[in-house]
């Protein structure tokens, strides 16, 4: 599967910033994390805390999947509003779903905060804007209910948002918790410091088989290598759907680009990230680096071959949009590009241990949220390994 067209925004800012051996030989672990992005980097760290003796492979080399396409918008916000997910799984689960957001954006600031891990990070606040006057109702609506849970929400009327933004629209939620972070930064730097610590990694290192019932656990690399363990973890993203019976999640593919450097904005725009309820939505937020990124214009189209070839046309129409918007904005595209992107049926993540694998953990933060689901899994993980209630976990599960 092509999870992203060849030029991420972020491997080209970066490079390729380490890189490790592949695996040539039998080896054995306590827990196996499979998958080196940025869910195999929190996880494998919060393991390492906890005193596992872990060991990271991927197939590729570090943080190349879709961690090094992401937008990186951490948001408590789920793509589910909380009024309609609570009508599916009821309204206090939904709300300590949405709860669990702020949560974790929170617990990633102090990790990299204490780590000293440069990789972007930046504590903003995100604006969720109505694109129609239909939409305003139903956005006001979800206010109220945002509200009531205390989410640290304020309506902004559309003649303020004009004002303080320079955005057309009908109206508003802003909160108070958000944030932005070059995830694929953030994946290398974390994985190379637990390596310090003595995590083991090993990159171009792919999974073909495994037995993960019974006592023996392993896996058989595709060059033949096996792999002991006690558990396994998959971290492996997208791709993992291929292994489950269940469907969980339906794929398409989602656009992005980057404008110049120095880009022209307010600095309300500058410390907020921005997304409307249109359908696919629309979304934006600065870099570090002084650039507007601008994502959304999702398709359908499955298929690697169109993904290369239709994201200059995507990428227009969200300049095209962008201006709808925000006509004060002189956006000078410096790089777009395309991956691939999975929903589940009430943008919940799944996370917790499949029917089908006795010995494995699954962390696939489906959704516009990914990260944010990704850094939950850093509490989940530990509890379910160690057989601990976790609340999370129930909303979370497979078969559900
Ligand atoms: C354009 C775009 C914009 C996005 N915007 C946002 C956003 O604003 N906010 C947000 O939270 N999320 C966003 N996402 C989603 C986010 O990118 C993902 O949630 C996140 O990157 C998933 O990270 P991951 O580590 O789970 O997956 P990946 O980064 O894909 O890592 C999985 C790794 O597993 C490895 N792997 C797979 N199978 C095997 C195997 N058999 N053997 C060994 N290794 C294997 C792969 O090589 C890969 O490196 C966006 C995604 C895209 C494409």
């Amino acid at each position: 599967m092509r999870l992203r067209t060849f030029e991420s925004f972020w491997l080209l800012k970066n490079g390729l910033l380490y890189s490790y051996p592949s695996l040539q030989k039998n080896i054995e672990t306590e827990i196996l994390v499979i998958g080196g992005g940025i869910t195999g980097a929190l996880t494998s760290h919060t393991l390492m805390e906890k005193g596992y003796r872990v060991l990271l492979i991927d197939k590729r080399d570090i943080a190349q999947g879709s961690s090094s396409a992401t937008t990186s918008m951490l948001q408590y916000e789920i793509d589910v509003p909380l009024h309609q997910l609570a009508e599916m799984i009821g309204e206090d689960a939904a709300a300590a779903c949405y709860k669990a957001g702020i949560k974790a954006i929170k617990k990633l600031s102090g990790i990299i905060t204490n780590l000293k891990i440069d990789c972007g990070f930046e504590n903003k606040k995100s604006l969720y804007v109505a694109h129609s006057k239909d939409s305003a109702t139903d956005l006001e609506k979800e206010f109220l209910i945002r509200d009531k849970y205390e989410l640290g929400v304020k309506w902004l009327t559309a003649e303020v948002v004009k004002k303080q933004y320079g955005l057309e629209c009908y109206g508003a939620i802003l909160s108070d918790t958000a944030a932005s972070v070059d995830a694929y930064k953030l994946a290398h730097e974390l994985i190379q410091l637990n390596v310090k610590r003595g995590m083991l990694v090993f990159d171009q290192t792919e999974v073909e088989k495994f037995n993960l019932t019974g006592d023996q656990t392993f896996v058989v690399t595709k060059t033949g290598c096996t792999i002991k363990c006690k558990k396994v973890i998959f971290c492996s993203g997208f791709e993992t759907i291929k292994l489950l019976k269940e469907k969980i999640a339906k794929l398409f593919y989602t656009y992005a680009c980057v404008s110049e450097q120095d880009i022209k904005l307010s600095a309300t725009l500058h410390n907020t990230l921005v997304w409307d309820t249109a359908d696919p939505y629309l979304y934006m937020r600065t870099t570090d680096d002084g650039r507007l990124l601008v994502g959304g214009e999702d398709s359908s189209v499955n298929f690697s071959i169109f993904q290369q070839t239709i994201k200059e046309h995507k990428s227009d129409n969200l300049q095209k949009r962008l201006k709808e918007i925000l006509p004060d904005v002189t956006f000078n595209e410096d790089f777009s590009w395309a991956g691939t992107f999975g929903s589940t049926k009430d943008g919940l993540p799944y996370i917790g241990q499949s029917p089908e694998y006795e010995n494995a953990l699954f962390v696939l933060g489906f959704g516009g949220n990914g990260i944010t689901f990704s850094i939950q899994a850093m509490d989940i993980i530990p509890d379910l390994l160690e057989g601990k209630f976790n609340e999370l976990s129930q909303y979370y599960r497979f078969g559900r």
